[in-house]
Formats: structure tokens, C-alpha cells, sequence
């Protein structure tokens, strides 16, 4: 390895910046990736998705072609440190949240078990907005990852992608892939050619109708407006037309029997942005010669689709005016699927065209796809029996669960090397390829160094994560106190806002005379979409809270508030090891899964959580004394959305603290921070509507959040939990949840 660098350098490693010493090792990572054999089969996985939320992918490309210490020590030897080194790399933010990383950690975990199977996705020039506050705001500002070196390789092949009044050429570049001691896979993400940067103006606006230019330009642009929407269908096309002819190409290639395309390939449909890959495939196989009718059973026996939400707004219904102006010779073929469903089932609600002439982009998938599954125990169960009942009863065998996973490479062998290195003292190297066995620490329950040992790393985490936040966002905090976080993105089913709460509610407390017994330190990330205006009014509020605080030196020393600027995958790796309390609160019904709920429970955070997503199953796992649970059910939230019974005035009215924690949000010393109309408009928000209930479990949450902090002070029993967590979540290795996926739907 050092030859090969230095010889790249020019220079010896000490000598050379680190910026050069970084461009040297991204070369020879790549270099030694390409020597990876490619895992083989008869039977191989697509998995497309919209986003993949990769992250950076130096350390644990290194890790998962073992030599990741080999390179850590060469730097050390040579002055170096490969953390600094990996500062240079630039995150690719390819997806929104959980959704985009899911997919990073699956592609990881599909490789690692052997299994063939490739991503298809988009090459985006922006990733996710880069998040600045200025005057507490959030400001978005273009966020690119394209450098001259990159992990992208060219493969010159080239698709042209058909729209109504033109054709664009498809490009396609790859990102190896490789498994932890393993072979390895691709990533295939489709680029467009011609594509124009300098048609950025303001931010991150830019000309949505300029499709020849703009078309992966950005992840996601503001889709609130017409011009949006229909960039984004140019976007979903351009993907699935890609996709379906490299998915084509290959099966030809091998001399494949395209009449028994399912034997040879399985398609995983990430929610619905990829959902038109299955007309288009229809289109693309009657172009080959087969009839109509066999062309959609062949397809429907290849497709399946994970359903990620029970959020109407998030489900896609595009209006056929949109898909006749953007993608005209496949709206045929997606009226003649529907009319097929409408001669079978009269029901409308599972119709793929409604009557106000909307395709349900769900609908097609359940219909035209032989597996439907949710992504947690509570969730597969909602959608059998409420959100997708009129499914369940026609198509019961395409339903399953399969619980969401993070892939521990990247969540605790490089984000907590400290603590990966110490289990591997206690019990070996197996868990990192098997994950349940980290339950044999729960042998070390009762021993008081194991406990000890835990409290310190924990300790250290702190201090990196002091230091992280120091010197990239000039931020302050206490090592000794307890950290209390919730990083996801900002949606109001999150309930940022009843945390924000609850920080009134303490900094009242304090300035009334009850000093806490250890200092607090509570810690917010968040993005808000661009066009979601009550998300940035509560990031407005916490950057308020935060500020108040600062000045209030009576508060400080006990109480402190931050919003991390710019959450994004690299900042995710510093909070969550230095994680005590890990904040998952959404309404009960809501929250899909949760990933960040696992990664904390992995590090040795407890959690503080509703009966939600995979929270219900965290909850069964480590029992009542290693969690803390609050809240109303999801079935009373169901009953109480279908009454109209949650009025959230009523909550106001009556409850005298409710409403004191509430109206501080335009006490004068906010006003004096604030803006008064955005405080105004959350305040009228939270009284008027608070359509995601943020008082129901308000009072119930202060109390159990205060508990938990008063038995943080026992130290032994606290570290304890910690260890329980830990051994307890070997179940959320998405190598466990990729067997089942290979089990049940893609037997590969
Ligand atoms: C894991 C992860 C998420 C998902 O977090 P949830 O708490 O499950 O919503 C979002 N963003 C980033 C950067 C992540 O790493």
C-alpha cells in the first residue's frame, strides 16, 4: 500500500498535503476494487430506487476490503490520521433521509451475503441542499459531490430515453459495490447528456421547464408547483427507461428467454418513484414481439414493491394530463391495465385510474407485481388492515413484513470504532458477520468493568463529538452532561415541536428555581423541504430556544439547546456514537419503520420512544427496563383520526402548563429573537390544527422524559441498559433483513 501511494504522490506520505494523500487513496481504493470478483448467478436483484443516500464511502470501502487498519496505521506511521484524510471526501447526499439510506445499507448488505444484485438509480449533480441558518433560518444552498476524482466510472454504455417531443441520451456510470470479506455488485446511476449546471440561479432554483438541462441536475426539486411535478415524472422516466433497457441488455446478452425474464431477474420497487418501470418494461417487451397479455404476467411475476408510508400525501397519484404531456406512448398501456383491473373489481379504490383522472402509482404496483411488503412489524400490519384492506382481501399472499435494517459496517464498525474494537474483545470477530451474536453480551450484565468500560467509551464518543462540533460549526458543548438527540428530517409526525416543548418547558423550570441535577444538553438536525412552511417554522423556534438560552446565563450552565446545521450521513456518524437518549417520538400509526432508531440502539442509546415503526419491536426486544415508552397506541391514534375526536384547542383550554409551554412560543423575550409572524403562525398552527397531535402525548412525555433522565444518574444501572441495547440489536442488521428479502420474495 505505501509503494502504491507513494508512487502516486510523487512524494513520500509525510510530505504530501492531505488533500493529495486523499486523492491517492480514493485512487488505490478504486484500484484494489476493481480486483473484487463480481458476484454471479443465475438469479439477480435490481433493486431501483429514486435515492440512494450513500454517504462517503472511503472508510468503509476500506473496511469492507479489509484493510481498512492496514491504512490507518500507514497514515499514523507517516503523521497522518485517516479520519482528517477522510474530511476531504465529499458526501454524496444522493437521497432525502431513511428511505435513500435504506437503500445505501441494503446494496452493502446484499454484496456482503453473496447474493447478485445491482442498484438503479440517478446520478444527481446537487444532492440533497446544503442546509445554512442565517438570521435562524434554514437558507438552501446547492450541495455537489462531481469532483474530477470520484467513485463513478464511465461504462460508455448509452440508452436513448424517448419523451414526447424529444430524446435524451441516457449515460450510465457505476460505483463498485463490495461486500464485507466478499465479492461485489454495482450501483448503475443513470446521468443525462447535455445536462447544464450554469442554469442555477438564486440558491437552488433554476429553470424547471429546461428538462434537456436540468433533468439530473437536482434530487428532488421543489415540487410544489406544477412545473415540479412534471420534472419529476421527466426524472422517474428517464430512470425506469434507463433501468428496464440495461436490465433488457443484460438478460439479452446472457441469450436469456425474455418469456421467463422472472427466473432470471427480480425487480425491488422502492416506493412508488420507480413504479413506471413496469408499463415501460410492457412496452419494451410487445416491442420484442410479445403479446400484451403475457407481456404484463411476465412483468407482474418479476416485480415487487416496498411500501415505505401510510402518509396519503406521500403516496403518488399524477394526473394522466401530466403523464400524457411528459410520457404519451405509456399512458396507453396504463389505461389498458387498468381497464383489465376494472373488468376484475368494481371497488374504486383499487383502481389505478380514478375518477378525477389520477393514476395511483401504488395501485399499479400492487396489481402489477406479485409481493407487497411494508418495512416493520406494525406497519405491514397497518396496511393489511386499514390503509390497504381493499387489497389485503383481494391479494392476501402478496402481503409481508420485512422489518428495516442498517448495515453495521458503516453504523458501527467506522462510525464507533472504539466500541466496535471493545466487542470484539469480549466475544470475537463472528458478530460483524453475524450479527445475533452480539446477545452473548448479555453474559457481561452484572460485571462491573465490562459496564465501566462501556461508560467510557461513551464518554470518549462525547468528546469527539464535542470536538466535531467545535471546530466545523462552532458549537458548544458540556461533556458532562447528559445528550439528549433527535436528528431526522423535520416532519411535523416527527414531533420536532413537542421536543421543543419540552425545552421551554425545562428552561422554565430552571429560570423558576429547579436546577436539574446534571446538566442537559438537547440536540436537534434537520433538513424542512423547501416548501414546507410549518417544518421551517419549528426550526425557527428551536434556533430561537437556542439562542435565549445562550444568553441567559442563569439557564446555561444547566440547559442547552443546539440545532446542528446541515444533518446529513457524515454528521449522523458523530452524533449517534455520543448518543444517551435517543429521541423517537413521532404519533403512534405514523413513522413507517425508523432507521435512526436502530443505529442509536446499536451505540448504546436508550430509547425514548412511542409505540411506532420499529420502536414496537426495539420495545420487545430489550423489555420494559431498557426503554423508555410513552404515549397513545396506534390504534387509539387510527380511532381518533377516523372520529375527529383530537381537537388539539381543547388541549390549550383546559390544561393550564399545556398552555403556558405553548404561549411562550410568543412570549416577549421570543418575540425579541424571533420573527413574529412565523411564531404567530406555529403558535395558531400548534392551537388550531396540529394535525400530527402534538399535545395528546405532550404531558405524558415531559413526565417520562424526566424519569429518564433522574435514573441516567445511576451510573451502573444506566450502562447496563446500554449493554442491553447493544446486544439486542443484532435483529435490525439488514443482513438479517436482506435474508428474508432473498427468502421470501427474491429467491435468488
Ligand atoms: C438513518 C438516517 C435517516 C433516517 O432517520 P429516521 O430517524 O429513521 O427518520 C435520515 N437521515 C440520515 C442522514 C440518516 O443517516
Amino acid at each position: 500500500m505505501k509503494r502504491s501511494l507513494e508512487q502516486r504522490l510523487g512524494t513520500t506520505i509525510q510530505q504530501a498535503d492531505d488533500r493529495a494523500v486523499y486523492d491517492a487513496l480514493l485512487a488505490y481504493t478504486k484500484e484494489r476494487l476493481e480486483k473484487v470478483p463480481a458476484i454471479k448467478g443465475e438469479k439477480k436483484v435490481y433493486y431501483i430506487s429514486a435515492e440512494f443516500l450513500i454517504g462517503k464511502l472511503l472508510s468503509n470501502n476500506l473496511i469492507n476490503l479489509g484493510i481498512r487498519n492496514e491504512a490507518a496505521g500507514l497514515l499514523k506511521q507517516n503523521g497522518k490520521n485517516l479520519e482528517e484524510i477522510e474530511e476531504y471526501e465529499p458526501e454524496p447526499s444522493l437521497g432525502n433521509g431513511g428511505l435513500g439510506r435504506l437503500a445505501a445499507c441494503f446494496l452493502d448488505s446484499i454484496a456482503t451475503l453473496g447474493l447478485p444484485g445491482d442498484g438503479i438509480g440517478l446520478n444527481y449533480h446537487m444532492g440533497l441542499f446544503r442546509q445554512v441558518f442565517e438570521n435562524r433560518r434554514q437558507k438552501e444552498t446547492p450541495n455537489p459531490w462531481l469532483e474530477e476524482n470520484s467513485w463513478l466510472t464511465d461504462t460508455g454504455i448509452r440508452f436513448q430515453v424517448q419523451f414526447k417531443n424529444f430524446s435524451l441520451t441516457s449515460k450510465l456510470y457505476d460505483i463498485d459495490i463490495a461486500g464485507y470479506d466478499s465479492g461485489k455488485n454495482k450501483l448503475h446511476l443513470f446521468d443525462v447528456e447535455g445536462l447544464d449546471e450554469g442554469i442555477i440561479s438564486e440558491g437552488i432554483s433554476f429553470d424547471k421547464k429546461d428538462i434537456e438541462k436540468n433533468l439530473t441536475l437536482f434530487l428532488y426539486p421543489d415540487d410544489s408547483d406544477r412545473e415540479g411535478h412534471l420534472l419529476r415524472i421527466y426524472q422517474q422516466y428517464f430512470m425506469v427507461s434507463s433501468g428496464a433497457q440495461l436490465i433488457l441488455k443484460e438478460l439479452e446478452e446472457q441469450g436469456r428467454d425474455l418469456r421467463k425474464m422472472y427466473d432470471y431477474a427480480v425487480i425491488q420497487i422502492n416506493d412508488t418513484h420507480p413504479s413506471m418501470i413496469i408499463p415501460e418494461l410492457i412496452r419494451l417487451l410487445t416491442q420484442r414481439g410479445i403479446a400484451f397479455d403475457e407481456a404484463a404476467e411476465i412483468v407482474s411475476r418479476t416485480c415487487a414493491y416496498t411500501n415505505h408510508t401510510i402518509l396519503a400525501e406521500a403516496l403518488e397519484k399524477w394526473p394522466v394530463s401530466y403523464l400524457e404531456e411528459a410520457v404519451p406512448y405509456l399512458m396507453p398501456i396504463i389505461r389498458r391495465l387498468d381497464e383489465k383491473i376494472k373488468e376484475l373489481y368494481s371497488d374504486e379504490q383499487t383502481a389505478i385510474i380514478d375518477k378525477e383522472n389520477r393514476v395511483h402509482m401504488a395501485n399499479m404496483d400492487i396489481h402489477y407485481g406479485f409481493s407487497v411488503n411494508g418495512v416493520a412489524a406494525l406497519h405491514t400490519e397497518i396496511l393489511k388492515s386499514s390503509e390497504l384492506k381493499q387489497f389485503y382481501a383481494v391479494y392476501p399472499e402478496k402481503f409481508n413484513n420485512k422489518t428495516n435494517g442498517i448495515t453495521f459496517r458503516r453504523w458501527l464498525m467506522h462510525c464507533n470504532s472504539r466500541l466496535s474494537a471493545y466487542i470484539t474483545e469480549l466475544i470475537g470477530e463472528g458478530w460483524k458477520k453475524d450479527a445475533s451474536k452480539l446477545e452473548r453480551l448479555m453474559k457481561y450484565t452484572e460485571d462491573i468493568q465490562v459496564l465501566e468500560k462501556l461508560h467510557q467509551i461513551k464518554a470518549e464518543n462525547k468528546r469527539n463529538l464535542k470536538r466535531y462540533l467545535k471546530e466545523t460549526q462552532g458549537l458548544e458543548v458540556c461533556e458532562k452532561s447528559i445528550f439528549d438527540i433527535q436528528v431526522k428530517r423535520l416532519h411535523e409526525y416527527k414531533r420536532q415541536q413537542m421536543n421543543a416543548l419540552y425545552a421551554i418547558y425545562k428552561y422554565l423550570e430552571i429560570k423558576g428555581g429547579k436546577k436539574p441535577k446534571r446538566p442537559i444538553t438537547m440536540i436537534f438536525g434537520a433538513k424542512a423541504a423547501p416548501a414546507y412552511t410549518i417544518a421551517k417554522d419549528i426550526i425557527h423556534l428551536i434556533l430561537c430556544l437556542q439562542e435565549l438560552i445562550q444568553r441567559d446565563s442563569e439557564v446555561n450552565p444547566y440547559l442547552n439547546v443546539i440545532m446542528a446545521e446541515n444533518y446529513n450521513v457524515t454528521l449522523a456518524e458523530y452524533l449517534i456514537p455520543a448518543c444517551d437518549i435517543s429521541e423517537q417520538i413521532s404519533l403512534a400509526s405514523k413513522e413507517a419503520s425508523g432507521t435512526g432508531n436502530m443505529k442509536f440502539m446499536l451505540n448504546g442509546a436508550v430509547t425514548l420512544g412511542t409505540e411506532d415503526g420499529a420502536n414496537v419491536e426495539i420495545h420487545e426486544l430489550v423489555g420494559d427496563e431498557n426503554i423508555y415508552v410513552f404515549g397513545k397506541s396506534s390504534k387509539e391514534v387510527i380511532d381518533l383520526y377516523e372520529s375527529g375526536g383530537y381537537r388539539a384547542v381543547d388541549y390549550y383550554i383546559c390544561d393550564e402548563q399545556i398552555r403556558t409551554l405553548i404561549n411562550f412560543i410568543i412570549s416577549p423575550q421570543m418575540l425579541k429573537i424571533g420573527d413574529t409572524y412565523q411564531l404567530l403562525r406555529l403558535h395558531a398552527e400548534l392551537i388550531q390544527k396540529d394535525w400530527f397531535m402534538t399535545l395528546l402525548d405532550l404531558k405524558e412525555y415531559i413526565a417520562v422524559k424526566n424519569h429518564a433522565y433522574e435514573e441516567y444518574e445511576d451510573e451502573k444501572a444506566w450502562s447496563r441498559k446500554m449493554l442491553v441495547n447493544i446486544a439486542k440489536a443484532g435483529y435490525f442488521s439488514s443482513d438479517r433483513t436482506i435474508a428474508e428479502y432473498n427468502k421470501d420474495i427474491w429467491r435468488l
